[in-house]
């Protein structure tokens, strides 16, 4: 049975103290056995002291990026093995802030993505169409091609480390959430496609969470579908009440 599964992206917020009043918070209101699996991903300059605050609990930590290289002259970036010395296993890799902003390819994420797996590190690796290509009806093919340039060459012992994060661009921060029939059509559709690239079992397998606009009022008609697998929140992660909420909505 594949897990259901709510990961927080705190984004470029909260300094170290906003963090770790945040984790209290969290802490103190989070049930000892949530229905899901919880992850956190807090700004680079929290990650340590987060993942010491939290290791306790069975809230994870994730990073919300890391370079592909080993190590080296890559002024201002951070590898895989320096994430797992301080215990982090997880990176989410191709959020579209990430792509639109900092110009990350589908082939720079493809270096990410191996990297991180060689690494035997967890990867939340998110993809989604912008408002044009769903308004052109290209949001299939847009998905598709994210998948095939960016993960599809993992090999199939790889997935067991791979959480799919499907994020329309169009819904990210901007109120506007997919309806949870567009959600499930894409989500059913990826897992089609990861079955026919690999086999059933794996598709079977692999968690596929919706992020987008996801709040405590509709987390639960998005994560009743058969094919949402949990949520990759953003905004409403900054609240330990909202954040747990989504959690608490299967
Ligand atoms: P949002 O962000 O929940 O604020 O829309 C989601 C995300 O970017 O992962």
């Amino acid at each position: 049975m594949r897990k259901n599964i709510v990961a927080g992206n705190w984004k470029m917020n909260n300094d170290l103290s906003e963090t770790h009043e945040l984790i209290a918070h969290l802490k103190m209101q989070m049930v000892k056995e949530p229905t899901a699996e919880v992850y956190v991903a807090p700004s680079f300059i929290s990650l340590y002291s987060a993942f010491q605050s939290l290791k306790d609990t069975p809230v994870k930590v994730a990073a919300q990026n890391m370079h592909f290289a080993e190590k080296g002259a890559f002024t201002g970036e951070v590898s895989a093995k320096m994430l797992k010395s301080i215990g982090v296993n997880t990176v989410i890799l191709g959020h579209s802030e990430r792509r639109a902003q900092f110009d990350e390819s589908d082939e720079i994420l493809s270096k990410k993505v191996s990297a991180a797996i060689a690494n035997e590190m967890e990867i939340i690796f998110c993809f989604g169409e912008e408002l044009k290509e769903r308004k052109a009806n290209k949001h299939f093919d847009v998905v598709k091609s994210q998948l095939e340039n960016a993960i599809f060459h993992l090999p199939k012992d790889a997935w067991k480390n791979v959480i799919l994060a499907y994020e329309p661009v169009w819904a990210i921060g901007t109120g506007e959430t997919a309806s949870p029939e567009q959600a499930q059509e894409v989500h059913a559709y990826v897992r089609k496609i990861v079955a026919e690239n690999y086999d059933q079992a794996t598709a079977d397998e692999v968690s596929i969470l919706y992020g987008g606009s996801v709040k405590p009022d509709n987390a639960r008609e998005i994560f009743a579908n058969e094919d949402v697998d949990g949520g990759l929140i953003g905004g409403a992660s900054l609240n330990a009440i909202d954040f747990l909420a989504i959690v608490n909505s299967f």
